[in-house]
């Protein structure tokens, strides 16, 4: 199955960047102001003006493989305090011979430029919007919708593949894992579960959405969806901390996408256990306070098991019944924590289903 779907997503997509090729115009490949010859590297920008407010210079790299293949994006930063993704993707840019590669790899490591310099986390503090919930942006709108309009241009739009990687940002204790998000139409679902068992992250949560729904497309894998992509989702980190392992875990994963394309030579490993997690839900406090969490993230946990406390900011425990009202989300489920918020402390679990049915 799996090996099968690889094979048609390789087959799928060499056709169409082949039939788009024009003659003469293939032996470069131009983003933002970086034009990479066959066979190079180039670095640039894609510079989003000033308009009603101030303008962003979204630093990036094009690949530009020496054989034709597909045109892969690879997205980070969208969340720009979620550092292990952008670190990851930048050790990514050095990993990969321009000279050994067969298709195009666009690379953006930092999209909300101002969330890491300001170490805002979540939302772009020039305009308060969301940067992986504002597609397909807006020229005329605020920086983020400026920005991503000229994202979803540059960058979405001459993909043929946009992987979207996260970090676990600076409230969220979060384990490994990938999204695969489903559309319904076979081939696209068939396409994103392959590269996501290749990304080979071993928890995989499984999301169902409507492509053709604009209120679907406002993320950043909802809008490639939309424009019938291949896309997934993979985070590693948290807390802002830059682990090590985490940080490899995003680079082997983006190599193994490269290599099940056959954009290179490399061999995607064999997962060896995979959880599927079919419902995840997250649940906010009904008071602001502070979260002290009682089991570790990715924990198994029973039903009716304490998971946590929440405390006021005199370090009072407050009561803790919605702790015990949650036990049917406990069942025989992963745990993640997502702890934290400008506005209220909340917390969030993944309840497992282990569907190897899947
Ligand atoms: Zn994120």
């Amino acid at each position: 199955m799996t090996t099968f779907a690889r094979v048609l997503i390789t087959t799928t997509l060499l056709s169409r960047v082949g039939f788009a090729q024009i003659p003469g115009q293939s032996t470069a490949f131009t983003v933002g102001s970086a034009t990479a010859s066959r066979g190079q590297t180039a670095y640039g920008a894609i510079t989003v003006p000033a308009g009603i407010d101030s303008g962003l210079v979204i630093q990036i790299a094009v690949i530009h493989g020496a054989r034709p293949g597909p045109v892969v994006a690879f997205v980070a930063g969208s969340h720009g305090t979620e550092y292990v993704s952008i670190v990851a993707l930048q050790r990514f840019i050095g990993t990969i011979d321009a000279k050994a590669l067969a298709g195009t790899i666009i690379v953006a490591p930092l999209l909300n430029v101002a969330s890491m310099e300001q170490m805002v986390p979540h939302i772009n503090p020039v305009d308060r919007k969301g940067m992986n919930s504002s597609y397909p942006g807006n020229r005329a709108g605020t920086q983020s919708e400026r920005a991503l309009a000229l994202v979803a241009e540059q960058i979405v739009k001459p993909a043929d593949v946009v992987v979207d990687l996260h970090g676990g940002d600076l409230d969220e204790d979060l384990r490994p894992y990938s999204y695969w998000i489903r559309t319904g139409r076979a081939q696209q679902d068939d396409a994103s579960k392959a590269l996501a068992l290749a990304f080979n992250l071993d928890v995989i949560i499984v999301r169902d959405v409507d492509a053709a729904n604009p209120a679907s497309a406002r993320s950043l894998s909802g809008y490639a969806l939309s424009l019938g992509k291949t896309t997934f989702v993979a985070e590693a980190g948290r807390a802002g901390l830059v682990e090590p392992d985490a940080v490899a875990a995003l680079v082997s994963g983006s190599q193994n996408v490269l290599a099940s394309l056959n954009m290179t030579a490399g061999v995607v490993p064999k997962m060896e256990k995979l959880v599927y997690v079919g419902n995840d839900k997250r649940v906010l406090s009904d008071r602001p306070g502070m979260f002290y969490k009682s089991v570790e993230r990715g924990s198994y946990v029973v039903q009716g098991q304490k998971v946590g406390h929440v405390t006021d900011y005199v370090g009072r425990v407050m009561v803790d019944w919605w702790i015990g009202g949650l036990v049917d989300w406990w069942i025989g489920g992963l745990v993640d924590w997502w702890v934290g918020g400008l506005v209220g402390w909340w917390i969030g679990g993944l309840v497992g289903q282990g569907a190897t049915a899947l």
